[in-house]
């Protein structure tokens, strides 16, 4: 490799060579064409992601951001939701994952019952949530027909709860565990509840990173393929990337162009979520890890590069509260949600805690007007005057968690009869 070759090993992300004064005027003139509305290749998102300063990239991110929401550009969104993990036992043992257990690991395997899921769906409800989030491992024994049963029980004692839920992977494994088509899976679990898809599963697309740390999943394009034959049913979902794993950066622009030409024909991807690995706990052990700045970089081509998504979300989990609000200021026009319980990341290292009156605060403090979203985008609540708002102090995040030892586990809210660790 000669010194002006950018480095592509895998890990090392962002690879900057310094740019010739041409290489800058070329990069800014893509930028400027995207932020008027023109569409970007793949190559040039890829140029810009090595090369474009930071601050470039956030201001065309943003104008592309105030273009297409104008008129509510000053508002940005969240959601209260529960994650409810139904299990952790999964057959698919993917090298980045802290939450899973093994079948035969009796020890550290656990399911949930009915009851108790029902009974989280209550407190979300009580909380004023509007979503779960029901997320578990790829069980053997669990086939279209389970999940059948628990989104019809769900939706029969809690119809206001919109059932936005997992994703390609789940689908290929139910279907295989029922002896069913994926088309007949999805119109099965749609028709007892299922209002949409998560898009849990995605991590990378291209198949040099996925086969690395998720070598028992399906291919990305078998991924994407599931979710289009979603959409084409009339299932929407959102869209989502791992980032950190020791992918390189043309991977990760590989990542999108896959989306960005599924959406072309399906236009069933809502937002696009890049989080990044959390590094404790998992076989990965944390080689590699995505800086803030990559992820924040990763936003803004995201904005650039996916004109045909509507939402790009922000993250304040797995980044922090402060690069949560600055993702507000690179392309992200949400934050996501106040995550009433989370196991899974949480048990990888992600120890990031809020509230709903603290999301408030600090959308507020990133120069935006916080509204609270329904799963498909509309504003229920615009808080546009701090003095009404919800001083409720109850919707917090992370009020019971399975994943984590020591004092943080099973935190107790007897007032509200919220469930500790099983
Ligand atoms: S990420 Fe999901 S599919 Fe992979 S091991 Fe963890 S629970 Fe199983």
């Amino acid at each position: 490799m000669t010194s002006n070759e950018p480095d592509i090993t895998p890990g090392k992300a962002v690879d900057m060579p310094r740019p010739s004064e041409a290489t800058d005027r070329g990069l800014q003139s893509v930028l400027d064409r995207a932020a008027e509305g023109g569409r970007v290749t793949p190559e040039e998102a890829l140029g810009l992601y090595r090369f474009a300063p930071l601050h470039a990239l956030g201001q065309a991110a943003d104008a592309i951001r105030r273009r297409r929401y104008a008129g509510t550009e000053h508002i940005a969104t969240y959601i209260i939701e529960r994650n409810i993990n139904y299990t952790n036992v999964c057959v698919t043992a993917c090298r980045f994952c802290a939450f899973y257990a093994a079948p035969k690991d009796t020890a550290k395997g656990w399911t949930r019952d009915l009851d108790d899921i029902l009974r989280r769906c209550a407190e979300t409800v009580e909380l004023g949530g509007t979503q779960i989030m029901f997320q578990g491992g790829h069980h053997p024994d669990y086939g279209v027909e389970y999940y059948e049963e628990h989104f019809a029980a769900i939706k029969k004692a809690f119809p206001q709860l919109v059932i936005h839920s997992l994703g390609a992977s789940e689908v290929e494994h139910m279907a295989r565990i029922s002896k069913v088509s994926v088309e007949e899976a999805i119109q099965r679990i749609h028709a007892a509840g299922l209002d949409s898809f998560a898009g849990a599963g995605a991590e990378l697309l291209p198949a040099r990173p996925r086969k690395a740390i998720a070598p028992l999943k399906e291919s990305g394009e078998r991924w994407l393929e599931i979710m289009e034959v979603a959409h084409g049913l009339g299932v929407e979902s959102t869209s989502t990337m791992l980032m950190g794993t020791g992918e390189t950066n043309a991977e990760r622009i590989e990542h999108l162009r896959m989306i960005r030409d599924v959406q072309d024909r399906s236009h069933g991807f809502r937002a696009f979520i890049p989080y990044t690995y959390q590094p404790e706990n998992n076989h990965l052990k944390g080689q590699t890890q995505a800086t803030v700045f990559e992820y924040l970089r990763m936003l803004a081509i995201a904005r650039i590069f996916l004109d045909n998504v509507p939402h790009i979300q922000g993250s304040w989990l797995t980044v922090g509260k402060e690069a949560g609000q600055l993702a507000l200021h690179y392309g992200a026009d949400d934050l996501g949600s106040v995550m009433l319980e989370e196991n899974v990341v949480s048990s990888a290292g992600a120890k990031h805690r809020s509230n709903r009156m603290e999301l408030l605060q600090l959308i507020r403090s990133a120069d935006r007007v916080p509204a609270q979203r329904a799963t498909t985008y509309e504003h229920l609540v615009v808080h546009d005057d701090p003095a009404n708002d919800p001083v409720d102090d109850h919707v917090v995040s992370h009020l019971s968690s399975t994943a984590l030892d020591g004092p943080d586990a099973a935190r107790s809210h007897p007032e509200l009869k919220v469930i500790g660790a099983s």
